[in-house]
């Protein structure tokens, strides 16, 4: 009978350092210890979620604790060989880390955090989706991936996890081509699922403790969880996500591709779920963490002639739209359109928000992520 997939749920009620180490050490503890996922003298990366420069309380990026807690409980482990880096949607890891406490824990523990210096193309034969990669310099130099990531919504994804969050492996500017190579949800999850195969992190944590629900990844809003997850199976940690969230596993396209493709699970038969207490049924677990309030995206998605008709039509089709009165004109949207002709410019000048051209827009809601100031809704 095939092994089920471990997720460990650890309830955490806020970011207090000795809580937050508590939490991991325990949850480690029931993986199987670090020894047993990691050897002494391997290089091992931190990859945590760094979107972009934002307030750690809006919960845009993994909270420093998590991080720093992680990071202390490696070296007292006595791994040395430990760097952190993201190649971030907005900014470079060094500068969105700055002065939000995680460059303070990295300092005090000796952690370098690592700026992507080049892109390496990097071939993927085994790829259903994607053949090659462009990946950071530094992440090839390493033995072993531990991947930090957020509990947040997704514009296009419904959900950004464990599985999402490999997507900062991809070097700088080739992450906007990535979204113009992978347009829809279902070709960007496949694409990500082989890109977590290909990496193949040993380990994913994700930060739930104050999760991001509404407009996420990078405009929701800071919405208390009280958890973290642990696995080596991101899919299994994402679908535990989900149905925390009161969302079907399989309606978000990185689980659904994520087990049709071999990554990992988001079937419940498939999945034990541990906590420092003993383990929980998912019912159980459900009802204890669960927030049916969390706003995330739960409708239904058709795929009949009409629905078709209408995508190719552009109708009833998610839009991202300007509020402009929370504009400040900062033309970071214009920036982070990755279609090379701008499917949003400043066509009216730029006493105006930026004006969306629909008709060449590939809905990735790059934009929308980036836009400092929540000015870019999708409806
Ligand atoms: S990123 Fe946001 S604030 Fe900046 S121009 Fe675009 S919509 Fe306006
Ligand atoms: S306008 Fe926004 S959603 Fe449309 S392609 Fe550009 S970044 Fe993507």
């Amino acid at each position: 009978m095939k092994n089920k997939s471990k997720v460990i749920l650890l309830p955490c009620n806020s970011y207090r350092e000795e809580l937050v180490y508590d939490s991991l050490k325990k949850g480690l503890k029931l993986l199987g210890g670090l020894e047993a996922l990691i050897s002494k003298d391997e290089k091992i990366l931190l990859k945590p979620n760094l979107l972009k420069r934002a307030e750690v309380e809006k919960a845009v990026i993994t909270h420093p604790a998590v991080v720093g807690m992680f990071g202390k409980l490696l070296k007292e482990e006595g791994y040395e060989r430990v760097i952190l880096a993201d190649s971030c949607g907005h900014g470079n890891t060094t500068k969105v880390i700055a002065g939000t406490g995680m460059d303070t824990y990295l300092q005090e523990l000796g952690i370098p955090a690592v700026d992507f210096s080049e892109g390496i193309r990097t071939p993927y034969e085994e790829g259903v989706q994607a053949k090659e990669f462009i990946l950071g310099k530094e992440l090839l130099e390493i033995n072993c991936v531990i991947s930090l990531c957020k509990m947040k919504t997704h514009a296009l994804e419904r959900i950004t996890g464990a599985v999402k969050n490999s997507y900062g492996f991809i070097y700088g500017l080739h992450k906007a081509k990535g979204h113009t190579l992978f347009p829809s949800a279902d070709s960007f999850a496949r694409m990500l699922i082989d890109l977590n195969q290909c990496v193949n992190p040993r380990l994913y944590i994700m930060d739930g403790i104050t999760a991001m629900e509404g407009n996420g990844p990078g405009s929701g809003d800071p919405v208390d969880m009280k958890v973290m997850l642990m696995s080596t199976d991101p899919v299994a940690l994402d679908s535990v996500f989900c149905r925390l969230v009161h969302l079907k596993p399989q309606m978000v396209p990185t689980c659904y591709h994520g087990e049709k493709m071999g990554l990992g699970t988001w079937k419940e038969e498939e999945i034990q779920l541990l906590t420092p207490e003993g383990e929980l049924s998912m019912a159980e677990a459900v009802k204890k963490y669960g927030n049916p309030e969390f706003n995330v995206d739960r409708r239904i998605v058709k795929y009949g002639i009409w629905e078709k008709m209408a995508k190719a039509l552009n109708l009833f089709q998610k839009k991202p739209y300007i509020e402009e009165s929370r504009c400040i004109r900062c033309g970071i949207c214009v920036n982070s359109c990755p279609v090379p002709e701008k499917a949003v410019d400043f066509k009216n000048g730029k006493d105006h928000p930026p004006v969306y051209n629909y008709k060449k827009c590939i809905r990735c809601f790059c934009c929308q992520e980036m836009c400092p100031e929540k000015a870019i809704k999708v409806k």
